[in-house]
């Protein structure tokens, strides 16, 4: 992004996630999800790495939290309350260590791994072992007096319990921090008292944990059903708390709840597998979580490591897969299905929801846009839920740019397929191509697919394929491999010897070469020199079928419309179920690079009829052998093949550009 571009998002960012922060930590209502305004500032965060010098204090990267209230008394903490970094993968956690380890080399240490809880950060200060003072976390610096009604929290001790081994704690000043909590089980409790009073039920846990704290009146906290666990014990001389796993052990003897899970481990596997068992194991939980904390366990280490902007260098918080996440859409190109539906298809900037990279998702049809007013350049919030198909759940519209233009399926259906007709039945909310049906398209396609010029297969002609879709054998391309000999036979059309043909010339293109089969898909505006082109910059289809709009119209000869028919093809469901079955039925397309063919980088173009062949068979012989061939004399044109009856404009044009002039005599000495 351009610096005057980033400039400007960064503006608009910054300013909607100060509303989305004042909405979560000043008013307990919050109207995203927090996996929306993680992804938020996923991208700030990557917009303020490219250009560091416009970070600015206020931006959210720089600061914890809310302001605290005016209601409550101000109290300032005795040292600031941190943020934490968001890691999200095995990549990013061993990113991490490597970082810290190159700031203290040589230093052996373990990890101390927690669950993260989801509730209200809140410091507890004891004098002499007596409970005297509660605060919110507020901003980090300064929080809101909360005492009165944390005194309410049965899980909060008033007075720290004696333990011989911890005793000195219950001298002078002891800071707990930790988390204050609901448990799931008494929410939904909560929850089911208010609807059968017929009162609107509370957002979720954590929201109404803060909301129970931030009362005036302590009575209305005290009914609610909080509890407290903690993770930090501070004293004036840090060597009293020498390790995060020493903390927890003290904090339970004087009788404050912390997480049993917590656990000690000493290399990055170990961490992992903790990792991995608490992802699918931290719904069972009885509260929720929002991920783990990794933590350097000891904790002068932990103190020298330092902080950056609102972040401590030695601990992460890793957060699971969100089924949420939020991205730019850059296009919506519209895909025409097997039955000739036309499907809108919004194309973003890649980005990972529930643990897989999305890049396209289907706005199904014109109303569907219409109601959640999706426009080029939106920033859209994507959801997708384990094996669920991506959507667009809704436009955060704050981020509209004056740019943004409302999608016209009708214009768009005019310009990204102009010889086609639609209509759109009465009663229907689909356009669909004018005059085709099923069968019919069917047929053309699969014609496509066995033709010379796709993936060869002899004897499947016209006549056959129309025989074969007539008697539902075929319901796609794919379907051709599963063919038998004895269902061929059935048809009027085939005999015992024909039918065995046809069954062996299938099977013997199942590894069609790679640039055949993506032309034979007929994926439209794809034509064979386009497939060659795609096979030698992406090599497989796995790796087509990943392509961003960028990286295909980066590719020679392929723009916008192009790859916008390349990208919507690939989002159709329909298609993507296709390309399964092909796998599934073991037909796998092999590529094997022409770059090393002695025609290689060279442009052919022929004029004029050739005695010795056909234009395709010659067009075939050239790629064959790896040069390119062109349908009009250009610049780049290194050889116009003269034939007979040639038009004059032709070769004036090749003589204006120099291009060199060959007979066919040579031509066929050349793809020998
Ligand atoms: P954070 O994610 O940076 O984590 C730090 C906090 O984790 C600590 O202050 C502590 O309170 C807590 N924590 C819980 N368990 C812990 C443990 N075992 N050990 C140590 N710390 C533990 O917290 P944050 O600064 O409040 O960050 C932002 C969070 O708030 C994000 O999850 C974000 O999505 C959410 N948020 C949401 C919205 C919204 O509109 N939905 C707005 C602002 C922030």
């Amino acid at each position: 992004m351009s610096r005057p571009a980033a400039e400007k998002r960064l503006k608009e960012l910054r300013s909607l996630m100060a509303k989305y922060s004042y909405e979560y930590y000043v008013l307990d209502t919050p109207s995203v999800s927090d996996a929306v305004y993680d992804g938020l500032m996923k991208e700030l965060k990557k917009l303020e790495e490219q250009y560091p010098d416009l970070i600015t204090p206020d931006s959210p990267t720089q600061r914890v939290g809310g302001q605290p209230l005016d209601k409550f008394t101000k109290v300032r903490h005795s040292s600031r309350m941190l943020s934490l970094n968001d890691v999200f993968s095995r990549e990013d956690v061993e990113a991490w260590v490597k970082r810290t380890e190159k700031l203290m080399p040589g230093r052996s240490h373990e990890y101390f791994c927690d669950i993260k809880m989801d509730g209200l950060a809140c410091a507890l200060v004891y004098e002499n072992g007596e409970l005297a003072r509660a605060i919110t976390r507020g901003d980090g610096t300064t929080g809101e007096d909360v005492t009165t009604n944390v005194r309410t929290i049965k899980s909060v001790p008033i007075q720290l319990r004696n333990d011989k081994k911890y005793n000195n704690f219950l001298n002078g000043r002891t800071e707990v921090r930790g988390e204050i909590i609901m448990y799931k089980k008494d929410f939904e409790w909560l929850n089911r008292q208010r609807e059968a009073a017929g009162q609107p039920v509370y957002a979720n846990p954590r929201n109404l944990s803060a909301g129970s704290i931030r009362q005036l009146d302590p009575k209305l906290t005290a009914a609610r059903p909080l509890r407290f666990k903690a993770y930090d014990l501070i004293r004036d001389n840090p060597d009293e708390v020498p390790t995060y796993g020493f903390a927890y052990e003290a904090l339970r003897a004087l009788g404050v709840a912390a997480n049993v899970q917590a656990s000690v481990f000493k290399t990055v596997d170990e961490v992992m597998r903790f990792v991995d068992k608490w992802e699918d194991k931290r719904h069972e939980l009885p509260f929720n979580t929002d991920g783990l904390v990794i933590k350097i366990n000891d904790r002068d280490l932990y103190a020298s490591l330092g902080v950056v902007g609102k972040n401590p260098r030695a601990a992460v918080a890793y957060k699971y897969p969100a089924e949420e996440a939020t991205t730019i859409v850059k296009d919506i190109v519209i895909s025409i299905g097997r039955t000739g539906a036309a499907t809108p298809v919004a194309v973003f900037d890649p980005v990972v929801v529930a643990g897989t990279t999305v890049q396209h998702a289907s706005l199904h049809n014109a109303d569907e846009i219409g109601r959640k007013d999706v426009r080029i350049g939106d920033t859209v919030v994507i959801f997708k839920a384990g094996d669920i198909i991506p959507q667009v759940e809704h436009v955060l519209t704050d981020l509209r740019p004056k740019s943004a233009k409302k999608f016209d399926m009708e214009k768009e259906l005019k310009r990204q397929y102009p010889e086609l007709g639609f209509e759109r039945p009465v009663g229907e909310a689909v356009y669909r191509v004018k005059g085709a049906t099923g069968p019919l398209l069917l047929k053309r396609g699969l014609q496509h697919f066995a033709s010379k010029g796709a993936l060869d297969i002899d004897t499947l002609g016209e006549k056959n394929v129309v025989a074969l879709v007539d008697a539902s054998l075929v319901k796609d391309a794919a379907d051709i491999y599963t063919l038998t000999k004895e269902q061929v036979e059935k048809l009027e059309r085939f005999a015992d010897i024909s039918a065995q043909k046809l069954i062996d010339a299938i099977s013997e293109k199942k590894r069609p070469e790679l640039p055949r089969f993506i032309y034979g898909l007929g994926i439209r505006h794809v034509g064979a020199q386009t497939a060659i082109d795609l096979a030698e910059r992406f090599e497989s289809l796995e790796k087509l079928q990943a392509a961003s709009l960028d990286e295909l119209i980066a590719v020679e000869g392929v723009g916008d419309v192009v790859a916008e028919s390349i990208v919507g093809w690939f989002a159709d469901p329909d298609n993507q179920e296709l390309l399964k079955k092909f796998d599934q039925l073991g037909v796998r397309p092999a590529y094997v690079s022409r770059a090393k063919g002695p025609l290689h980088g060279k442009n052919f173009v022929v004029t004029g009829g050739l005695e010795s062949m056909g234009r395709d068979l010659a067009a075939e012989r050239v790629r064959q052998l790896g040069g390119t061939f062109q349908s009009s004399v250009g610049k780049d044109t290194d050889y116009l093949v003269v034939g007979a009856n040639v038009g004059e404009s032709k070769l004036k044009k090749a003589r204006a550009l120099g291009t060199t002039q060959i007979n066919e005599k040579e031509f066929l000495g050349m793809i020998k």
